[in-house]
């Protein structure tokens, strides 16, 4: 348990637990193109339908033989390519000239690299004696047939897409994307590539969240940017409800005059309201909205307005939610650990989640603050690679001591 933690407000692993507890994953599925199904969660394992390799080839460019008879000079009796095998068989005193990948000739129980051997018109030599078996790569060392490749439940890699793709297999079932409704809110927000007006902003949350959903098992309907004003945003959520799964909003969930979206919410829906202890990123309001127009409950999340405080709860508390949401198994961004460069200021109370920049060098991990760590300021988030994660109870952090990490995921692209 947290200590330390300011009273009234909810710690992150407490409001992940809380919204897990009330998300349905979707059950719906799909049967998709392999191709297509990057980033996709699988809806039922996968089994090998075949063994790869399906029989036993060679690793190397050079010659078949039997082990045993290594130390004699030896008479090639043809060639093995791969996708065009010798079909003889090989005696004692033979061997096979045999490319990579190409299928090992029955008789043969070892391959000798052609460096290793000299070879005068139909003869060779071998100068170095290869273990029994060497440079053979053996049927199924890779994949045995009806092994389990892949689990219900995995998020489908480009890595995977090879696999699948080496079993022959060429459509996956899957989860059905879950559909994302996307809208921001605020009377000050300006679209990009609008003229600047004074006394407004540009809506940076929107191509922010957009960005970060493409690498999620969702379908987003984006309803642009809709004013402060109860009668547009009872409108839009009315709207939201009727396509989403989950519906995404910005802004108006702290306690200003015009903060409507939460009020909103309730009125149409079932809201929790939380104020959580982290940093940044203190309101959230999580809860249903009444059923979509596949009659599936409609869920949302409403995110404070402040960029910074946006990335950081969808990170920690839309993801978690989203991926339940997508049937995925359950599955935390790894943490490691690095030395804090220079003094960080912390607070006890909230778990802060400082954008710091990473470095791992010479086997030392270390982290330092990507600057100014106010909740509006995006420029010092964009130079950030990583979160420095501190626990709620702990204070003011000296240089050299230990801290957690989390990389940003676009570091491992
Ligand atoms: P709010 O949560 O609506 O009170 O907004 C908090 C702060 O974030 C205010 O300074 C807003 O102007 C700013 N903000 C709200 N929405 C956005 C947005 N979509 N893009 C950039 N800044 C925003
Ligand atoms: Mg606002």
């Amino acid at each position: 348990m947290d200590v330390c933690v300011q009273p009234g407000l909810v710690p992150v692993h407490e409001a992940i637990v809380r919204m897990l507890g009330e998300l349905a994953p979707i059950a719906a599925t799909e049967i998709i193109a392999l191709h297509d199904s990057l980033d996709r969660v699988l809806a039922e394992p996968v089994v090998a339908p075949i063994n790869v390799p399906g029989a036993d080839n060679s690793a190397m460019d050079g010659y078949a033989l039997r082990k045993q008879d290594c130390n004699d000079a030896l008479t090639l009796i043809g060639e093995s390519f791969a996708g065009h095998p010798f079909t003889g068989e090989l005696r004692a005193g033979q061997a096979v000239r045999i490319m990579t990948g190409a299928l090992v000739p029955a008789g043969a129980d070892t391959v000798v690299m052609q460096e290793n051997v000299t070879r005068h018109e139909q003869h060779i030599r071998i100068h170095q004696v290869p273990e029994l078996g060497e440079n053979i790569r053996r049927v199924g060392e890779d994949i045995a047939q009806h092994m389990q490749v892949l689990a219900q439940g995995q998020r489908v890699t480009a890595l995977d897409i090879g696999l699948l793709a080496s079993l022959g297999i060429a459509q996956v079932s899957v989860v059905q994307r879950v559909k994302i409704a996307l809208l921001t809110t605020g009377d000050e927000l300006l679209a990009p590539g609008t003229t600047y007006q004074a006394g407004k902003i540009y809506d940076s949350n929107r191509p922010l969240l957009q960005a970060l959903l493409t690498r999620m098992p969702v379908e987003v309907l984006d309803l642009g940017i809709v004013p402060d004003n109860p009668a547009a945003l009872r409108a839009a959520f009315t709207h939201a409800r009727e396509f989403a799964d989950l519906v995404i909003s910005t802004g108006g969930v702290s306690v200003g005059d015009a903060d409507y979206t939460k009020d909103i919410l309730a009125e149409l829906g079932e809201i929790n309201f939380w104020k959580i202890a982290m940093k940044p990123g203190k309101p959230f309001a999580f809860g249903v909205l009444g059923n979509n127009a596949r009659a599936q409950q409609c869920w949302f999340c409403g995110l404070p307005g402040n960029p910074v405080s946006t990335a950081v709860t969808y990170h920690q508390l839309v993801v978690p939610a989203l991926r339940f949401l997508a049937g995925e198994a359950p599955g935390d961004a790894p943490v490691i650990t690095a030395i804090a460069a220079h003094p960080l200021k912390k607070q006890p109370g909230r778990m802060d989640f400082q954008r710091g920049i990473f470095s791992g060098v010479n086997g030392v991990n270390s982290v330092a603050s990507a600057g100014i760590q106010s909740s509006g300021v995006l420029s010092s988030m964009s130079k950030a690679n990583c979160y420095i994660r501190l626990p709620a109870e702990r204070g003011h952090i000296a240089a050299g001591e230990t801290v957690d990490v989390i990389l940003f995921d676009q570091f491992i692209r």
